[in-house]
């Protein structure tokens, strides 16, 4: 008999991550506070549920994808949570990017109740979710993961096993921090290449074959009409949040402090994109209009 899975949280990233399991056969209920969220899912073949408690307690593999640890917190143990609820030898696989010592108290809770739990943040972007493409860093113990990869294999390329529960949260968030470092250090070297005179699409393909070369040069440009198909070329609507990038960029603040670890780049990065948070409606925006910090606007 085919499981049943559940997907809570069909933002940015888990509205694609829920189509894919759709599109690879699985029977699928979804559930978000949005009802809008929910609809295309819906369309393509989704039971939509009434709160996320009613649909995890009818599958085996619960899937969440949500903002923040708090929000991870109250969905899985806040009145009604998930923990309680959900049959004994249920799979929960924790996809949200949060800090790894919440990871480890909801798979502790969890393993004491019978339940299997999994941190498995995800990198490569919207496009990757849609794509199936996603790198999952997964945390937590073999067997479960030997259960939830099928299902993660309709969602990403690159699976893997990072550690024990956390483990995938540390690594997400070492990643994180790099992203927001070159993100930072492109949109810098762009503006100062476009200050003088270059032209922006020029430079940014010398880079990209030069040692400069990073993501952003070759998949994820900050500079507006550079890249078809990425946030910077569509008003910095959609893809990745500034707001969370600086919440990444925190939890990684608070990961070198508990371990007495030197980070300044990733450090002047939070501040960076704290700055550029604050203005305006920017925390809304795709983290690459990080360039709007340094362009020189004529
Ligand atoms: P998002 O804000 O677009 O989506 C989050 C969704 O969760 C929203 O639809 C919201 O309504 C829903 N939600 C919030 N609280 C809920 C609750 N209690 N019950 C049900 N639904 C609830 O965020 P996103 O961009 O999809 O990111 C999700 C997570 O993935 C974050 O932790 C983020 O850091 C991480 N991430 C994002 C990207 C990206 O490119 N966007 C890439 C990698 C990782």
């Amino acid at each position: 008999m085919s499981n049943t899975i559940a997907f809570i949280g069909l933002g940015h990233m888990g509205k694609p991550m829920a189509l894919n399991l759709l599109k690879a056969g699985h029977s699928l209920r979804v559930f978000d506070l949005n009802a809008d969220a929910m609809k295309e899912l819906q369309e393509a073949g989704a039971q939509v549920g009434e709160s996320a408690v009613q649909i995890a307690k009818e599958a085996q593999m619960v899937f969440t994808m949500l903002p923040a640890g708090r929000h991870v917190r109250q969905v899985y143990e806040g009145e009604n949570g998930l923990l309680q609820a959900v049959a004994p030898g249920t799979v929960l696989v924790d996809c949200s990017t949060i800090d790894a010592q919440t990871s480890q108290d909801l798979a502790a809770k969890a393993a004491k109740l019978g339940l299997i739990m999994l941190d498995a943040p995800v990198s490569g972007g919207t496009g990757g979710a849609i794509a199936g493409t996603l790198t999952f860093m997964v945390g937590g113990e073999d067997q479960a993961l030997d259960k939830a990869r099928p299902y993660l294999e309709a969602m990403g390329k690159n699976i893997f096993h990072a550690g024990k529960a956390g483990a995938g949260q540390v690594a997400k968030i070492c990643n994180n921090m790099l992203l927001g470092i070159l993100m930072a250090g492109t949109a810098e070297a762009l503006a100062l290449g476009v200050a003088h005179g270059l032209d922006p699409a020029v430079l940014s393909t010398i880079m990209a074959r030069s040692s400069g070369r990073n993501w952003a040069t070759e998949l994820y440009n900050p500079w507006p009409g550079v890249m078809p198909d990425v946030p910077a070329s569509r008003d910095y609507q959609g893809g990745f949040a500034t707001g969370l990038m600086l919440k990444d960029l925190g939890l990684a603040a608070d990961a070198a402090v508990s371990q007495n670890s030197a980070t300044p780049l990733g450090e002047l990065a939070r501040n960076l994109f704290a700055l550029h948070a604050a203005q305006g409606q920017n925390a809304g925006l795709d983290f690459s209009s990080i360039l709007n910090l340094y362009r020189q606007k004529s």
